[in-house]
């Protein structure tokens, strides 16, 4: 049985994300979608918020699991009994990081390989950084969220509002 990890901060998850979600379930018998607990940015979402977005939008994917995790990404990959981790690529940009990290990986848990799906062309200029910027500036983020998660970051921007008066 293939399983894969799909590991990120997900602060919020975007359609994008969602994307390589469902084109990676199609691929793997399970996939567990990690969120970062120890993230050194400071988060939008708490991690419980993050998961409860994560299992709400996945509800119909049957195999698809979320579940929060910090430490080594290796570590959790091989309690979750998982061999393959999944990442996503939008960019060049991106790549110099993921290759050192897949490499990183590689050394540390030799068993564990890395695959990377390229993104949905639709999605390749998304990020979770964009979404709350135009979120803050109360611009439409319909196009890059599910209709659930847009309404959660809506609320909490003005939350974070009405704690900065
Ligand atoms: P991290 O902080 O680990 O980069 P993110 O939540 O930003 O976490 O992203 C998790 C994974 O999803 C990464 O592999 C990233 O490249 C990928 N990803 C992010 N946005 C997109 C997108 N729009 N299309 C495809 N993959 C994406």
């Amino acid at each position: 049985m293939s399983v894969a990890v799909y590991p990120g901060s997900f602060d919020p998850v975007t359609l994008g994300h969602l994307d390589i979600i469902e084109r990676s379930a199609k691929i793997m018998d399970k996939v567990i979608v990690g969120v970062l607990k120890n993230n050194s940015k400071t988060p939008l979402f708490s991690v419980e918020e993050r998961v409860n977005m994560l299992k709400n939008i996945t509800k119909d994917m049957p195999n698809v699991e979320v579940s929060s995790f910090d430490g080594l990404l290796v570590d959790f990959v091989q309690q979750q009994k998982a061999d393959v981790i999944v990442r996503g690529l939008r960019a060049i940009t991106d790549f110099e990081y993921e290759l050192q990290m897949s490499q990183t990986n590689r050394v540390i848990a030799s068993q564990i390989d890395t695959i990377f799906l390229t993104t949905n062309l639709k999605y390749s200029y998304l990020s979770s950084t964009i979404v709350k910027e135009i979120a803050r500036y109360h611009g439409n983020i319909n196009e890059f969220l599910h209709p659930y998660v847009a309404e959660k970051v809506r609320e909490k921007v003005e939350e974070e509002e009405r704690n900065a008066r």
